[in-house]
């Protein structure tokens, strides 16, 4: 069997390959990670819990894949739960510790979290709980006093992500923790964007629960990693038979185990790259753009922020569209909003930055990984500028009157296309 690994063609310029930059959303599978797989999923097929010696092969496989996951995050081995993905270990994170303190009724996170944290807030507060939404500033940081005010006696959990999906933001983890146990408190952090991209240490932090996705990492989507602190106690989420030592039920995904193993130990020989090479072709990207393109901003903290990631603010134009025409180039990015039935939600992450409304709705990100090469970046600096003058040549708004008018609303990503 031939193995083609990361040489996608486009199927919208058939004359380019895809030039990849959404890597916050998912990544390439690295061609290491599919070898150490491919044999999980066709000679060594046991069930790691199996008495007999087929199984046990498996079963060591599957410690070697925990102990690299740890070694990741200086954690130790037992401490390491594998999940289906960010969004499970989030949800049995948040769910063991309200579990763990049942008399307290109070839940601190930010206006700033993926909706895997966001939207299981919004159930827990029709459950009964009470939750506190910390607010950002305009570069997307947190204010500690602000978190210090909103911790009291009937605070069970503060749940804050290691670093923000859209922005790359990175929130200082540490000195949260001092805050928070200095109350007694339990603390989540969803460090899905930040494992593999920045170094994390587990060892004597204040961390009682850290999540990771192995589809952020060069590993396949359907595996994922929780961190739970020795000692702390923990309900399982999953309940049923007694693998992953009694704390997620099910039988193990053996290949995804195994390629979230090699995919950490990959990112423990590269995390140095993604502060030299790829921070460096990020800000060759967004120096460029932010020069050749006039009424551009950078959206979030220059400096603490994660070394793949700019978002950047384009006036006058649409993210979508922005979007919709560099995929006719073959170039993938990704916007904050989504757009459902037509009409555009501008991002949570955005808004509450308080972003203006033009960057709001005008936004893009590019995030980067190891795979993403120089030559892709000048490419993404030779059309972007005739791409936001074309859309904002033939933008219906030009003033900051038309703008207060919400033009965007009465105006289609099909509408601004048809007129290109
Ligand atoms: N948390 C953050 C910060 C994320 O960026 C994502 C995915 O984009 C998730 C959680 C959810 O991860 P998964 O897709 O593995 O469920």
């Amino acid at each position: 069997m031939k193995l083609e690994v990361g040489s996608q063609k486009s199927e919208v310029g058939a004359k380019s390959e895809v030039i990849y930059l959404d890597n916050n959303a998912t990544t390439q599978v690295a061609g290491e990670v599919i070898e150490a797989m491919l044999p999980y999923l066709t000679q060594y097929y046991g069930n790691p819990s199996s008495m007999h010696t087929f199984g046990g092969q498996v079963a060591r496989k599957v410690k070697e894949a925990r102990e690299n996951v740890a070694t990741l995050i200086g954690a130790q081995p037992t401490e390491i739960v594998f999940t289906s993905c960010g969004s499970e270990g989030d949800n049995a994170a948040i769910r063991a510790a309200l579990a763990a303190l049942p008399d307290k009724r109070h839940i601190v996170t930010t206006q700033v979290e993926h909706p895997a944290v966001l939207n299981l807030c919004k159930k827990l507060e029709q459950e009964g709980y009470s939750i506190t939404y910390l607010s950002v500033d305009r570069k997307g940081q947190l204010n500690l006093n602000e978190l210090k005010a909103s911790l009291h006696d009937n605070t069970a959990l503060v749940s804050i992500m290691c670093a923000n999906n859209e922005t790359g933001n990175i929130f200082p983890i540490e000195r949260i923790g001092q805050i928070v146990k200095e109350r007694g408190i339990l603390f989540h952090v969803d460090a899905v964007q930040g494992v593999g991209k920045i170094p994390l240490n587990m060892k004597d932090s204040t961390v009682d629960f850290l999540v990771m996705s192995g589809h952020k990492l060069h590993a396949p989507k359907g595996i994922g990693a929780l961190y739970i602190r020795k000692g702390v106690r923990f309900r399982p989420f999953l309940v049923g038979g007694h693998q992953e030592r009694g704390r997620r039920a099910g039988t193990e995904n053996v290949p995804g185990i195994v390629g979230m193993g090699k995919a950490a130990e990959l990112a423990i020989a590269h995390l140095d790259e993604e502060s030299t090479r790829v921070r460096a072709l990020r800000d060759r990207l967004e120096q460029g753009l932010l020069t050749a393109i006039p009424d551009c901003q950078l959206n979030g903290h220059h400096s603490k922020r994660l070394p793949n990631t700019t978002n950047i603010g384009f006036k006058y134009v649409e993210g979508e569209a922005l979007l919709l025409m560099l995929d006719r180039e073959g170039i993938c990015a990704s916007s904050g909003s989504a757009c459902t039935s037509g009409s555009l939600e501008p991002s949570h992450v955005l808004r509450a930055m308080g972003l203006p409304y033009t960057f709001l709705h005008g936004s893009l990100r590019f995030s980067l990984s190891r795979y993403n090469s120089g030559e892709q970046i000048e490419r993404v600096l030779e059309v972007m500028p005739t791409i936001v003058e074309r859309l904002r040549s033939i933008s219906p708004f030009k003033s900051e009157k038309d703008e207060e008018k919400g033009w965007l609303k009465s105006v289609s990503n099909e509408q601004l296309l048809t007129k290109m």
